[in-house]
């Protein structure tokens, strides 16, 4: 068979609330505020389950997961990437790579790299050189109350 590639590329945001645990990437972290929203609220994972799914055409996070049915309410969005990387490798997909960029005033990620890079790699069944954690902080964009995510799946087989 003839080697294919697809690209997939997802895109999130969430608001800052206090009184909310903040899950990054599969990951709880000590920080004062947490993102609202549905399910835990993580705006990098709900970014790469698109980006997966983009890639394979099959719909949105909210196609598979959707907001309003009281299941999902709590969910871990681990559950999510992990329904999203299986139905790839059940068409036959390997994730060649995964680049990612987090736009958010805090918490400072520097720090947090190497662990969302490997969480992320984890739930996705590779290894951490595959995965990019990147991270901006939103000057000029007002969005200081929110978190915003990308990402961009390579994906390959044959
Ligand atoms: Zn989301």
């Amino acid at each position: 068979m003839k080697p294919e590639i697809r690209i997939g590329a997802g895109w999130d945001s969430h608001a800052f609330a206090p009184g909310v645990r903040l899950w990054l990437g599969g990951i709880e972290i000590e920080h004062p505020q947490g993102l609202a929203g549905h399910s835990d609220g993580d705006v990098l994972l709900h970014a790469v389950c698109d980006a997966l799914l983009g890639a394979i055409g099959e719909g949105d996070i909210g196609t598979h997961f959707p907001p309003d049915d009281a299941k999902w309410r709590n969910a871990r969005s681990s559950v999510f990437v992990r329904h999203a990387a299986q139905l790839a490798r059940g068409e036959g997909w390997e994730i060649a790579n995964l680049d990612t960029t987090l736009i958010l005033e805090q918490p400072r990620i520097g720090p947090l790299r190497e662990a969302l890079r490997e969480s992320v790699a984890g739930l996705l069944g590779i290894e951490g050189g595959r995965v990019s954690i990147k991270a901006k902080t939103p000057e000029g964009l007002g969005t200081a109350g929110a978190a915003i995510a990308q990402a961009t799946v390579l994906l390959q087989r044959g």
